[in-house]
């Protein structure tokens, strides 16, 4: 039998990035991926047409380039591959009445279009984002540090002597608040409030809900003081680097070998049975960047004495589903609100409180969004190489969507299982985003569409096509994620470790659980 040291199951970047950090300090490990690539919900693949290359899943690497990892393995990255692309031009919105407003890294351009809002509002801004700037360092660290863990209550300690009761207050407000509750409390204008608040829909926090006010407020203000970050070429540039780092490092990555069980004797995990049959042993951990729904209710069997931590997994909820539509263009949109908004990496076609509410509403209930959110994600505008000489591609992320459709909020589309109903909504979202850059849909030069249940069949860990693997709701997230009491990533099977994005600090591309995980098995 391959014995390994650490077994890690799914090769997202979580557990590649515990890969490399445990084999740098001179662990055999193995990284088994059921899939044919490595990348999980980071992928580049041309799904439309030759030499359009397109992120199937995310494409916005900045909480990559601002990770902990990515400090202290960039040489060793840029040295198997890495290339990174930075846009300038963020995030904006575009508003029916044919206005919008952005974010640019240049503070100045930023304000200008805040002040023809409100003045005093560009003057709010211009503050928070020079506050932001000293503040930043202590935020950050708070996501770096295990939940619950000592270094999480030193980064607090220093944020005290650093900044005092009050601030130490007002960020506990700012993580318990909605977007709205947050929002009113510092700007006037509603085209700014609900260009923020934006943020909030690409987790799952509508305007109103607690807990959803410090994701546009991270995003805003990093945007506008550091920029946004792409994978130049594509954002499986960063997977390339990793598992180049990885084998090079003599680590063994396992592609279409699907993990079927994991093996326990007397309690404690030592190795891993794979769908062909072979099984493999880790002598001192097997770390699963696998949803923990699936490793506690497929990958191990049933043990009366973890029950109650089984039932509770059980009930770790999804977030709503997402779509994923993928244009081959013959040019950018033609945006009516204003040439500008071509050289932006997102445009959020959300345009107020109320449709973001209803939208997400109508989701929760099982319904297609009669309007619904769009993320017009134009990375071509930062890095032409993804597509051919003067063509793009255009990246509309659907937020926010059932997993399983009950009706049409609309009432026009009659499908209830995805695979009949995915065009159609396409359909709705090209003629949505149409009204606000009329001639859209003579650009479109090839088109693919992946439904939620598309998303599932693509990566097992978004269940119902919920981007996020788990709500992020304050009630499963910190020291609730994924369950209160297993927050640092071991488990109640000795030996097996869970990472990933169901797992303090939660969804995105920062490699935090795998880092910290790696980190803390490895003694640093
Ligand atoms: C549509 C979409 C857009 C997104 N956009 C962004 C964005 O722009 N920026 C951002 O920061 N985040 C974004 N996210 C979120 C982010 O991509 C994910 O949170 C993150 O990639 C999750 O990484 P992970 O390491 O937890 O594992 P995953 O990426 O989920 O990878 C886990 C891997 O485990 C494998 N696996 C599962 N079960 C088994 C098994 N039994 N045996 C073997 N292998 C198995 C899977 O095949 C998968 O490859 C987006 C997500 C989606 C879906």
């Amino acid at each position: 039998m391959r014995s390994y040291d650490a077994i890690v199951i799914g090769a997202g970047h979580n557990g590649l990035a515990a890969a490399v950090h445990l084999a740098t300090r001179g662990w055999k490990i193995a990284v088994v991926e059921q899939a044919a690539e490595p990348g999980g919900a980071v992928k580049t693949r041309e799904v439309t047409l030759p030499g359009f290359r397109h992120d199937l899943l995310a494409m916005n690497l900045s909480l990559f380039a601002g990770s902990p990892f990515f400090a202290s393995y960039k040489d060793a990255l840029f040295k198997h591959g890495l290339g990174l692309a930075g846009a300038s031009d963020c995030f904006a919105t575009a508003f029916p009445d044919g206005s919008w407003l952005g974010v640019s890294r240049d503070l100045a351009a930023t304000t200008r279009r805040i002040a023809a809002q409100s003045v005093r509002d560009a003057e709010s801004w211009t503050s928070m984002a020079e506050a932001f700037a000293k503040d930043a360092p202590h935020i950050l660290a708070l996501f770096a540090s295990p939940m619950p863990s000592f270094a999480l209550a030193r980064t607090l300690w220093k944020a005290w002597r650093a900044r005092g009761t009050t601030w130490l207050g007002d960020l506990a407000r700012l993580v318990l608040a909605s977007p709205r509750g947050f929002l009113d409390g510092h700007f006037e204008s509603d085209k700014l409030k609900v260009m923020m608040s934006a943020w909030g829909m690409h987790l799952d926090f509508s305007p109103d809900i607690a807990g959803g006010a410090l994701f546009p407020f991270l995003e805003s203000m990093a945007n506008q003081t550091f920029g946004m970050v792409l994978g130049r070429g594509g954002a499986d540039r960063m997977i390339k680097a990793l598992t180049a780092c990885f084998t090079a490092l003599g680590g063994e990555l396992m592609l279409s070998r699907a993990v079927e069980r994991i093996e326990t004797r007397e309690g404690r995990a030592g190795g891993v049975r794979l769908a062909d049959g072979e099984a493999l042993e880790a002598r001192r951990a097997v770390i699963a960047n696998v949803h923990p729904r699936l490793v506690f209710g497929k990958l191990l069997a049933g043990e009366p004495r973890r029950c109650a931590f089984d039932r509770r997994i059980a009930a770790f909820r999804a977030g709503p589903g997402t779509m994923m539509i993928h244009l081959a263009l013959s040019d950018l949109p033609a945006w009516s609100a204003s040439e500008e908004l071509r050289r932006f990496a997102y445009v959020h076609l959300a345009p107020s409180f109320e449709a973001m509410g209803a939208a997400y509403a109508q989701a929760m209930a099982g319904l297609l969004p009669r309007e619904p959110v769009l993320i017009v994600g134009q990375p071509t505008a930062v890095d032409p190489s993804r597509a051919p000489p003067g063509k793009h591609v255009l990246w509309v992320q659907v937020r926010v969507l059932p997993g399983v459709i009950r009706g049409d909020a609309a009432g026009v589309i009659t499908a209830a299982c995805w695979d009949e109903a995915k065009e159609a909504y396409a359909d709705r979202v090209i003629a949505l985003v149409e009204r606000y850059a009329p001639g859209l849909t003579a650009r479109i030069l090839g088109r693919a569409v992946l439904s939620p249940l598309d998303l599932e069949r693509e990566n097992p860990n978004l269940i119902g096509g919920d981007s996020l693997s788990g709500s992020h709701h304050l009630d499963q997230n910190f020291i609730f994620r994924p369950a209160f009491g297993w927050s640092r990533y071991k488990t109640p099977v000795r030996g097996l470790y869970m990472i990933g994005a169901s797992t303090w600090p939660g969804a995105g591309v920062g490699a935090g659980s795998g880092f910290m995980l790696a980190k803390m098995l490895a003694g640093a």
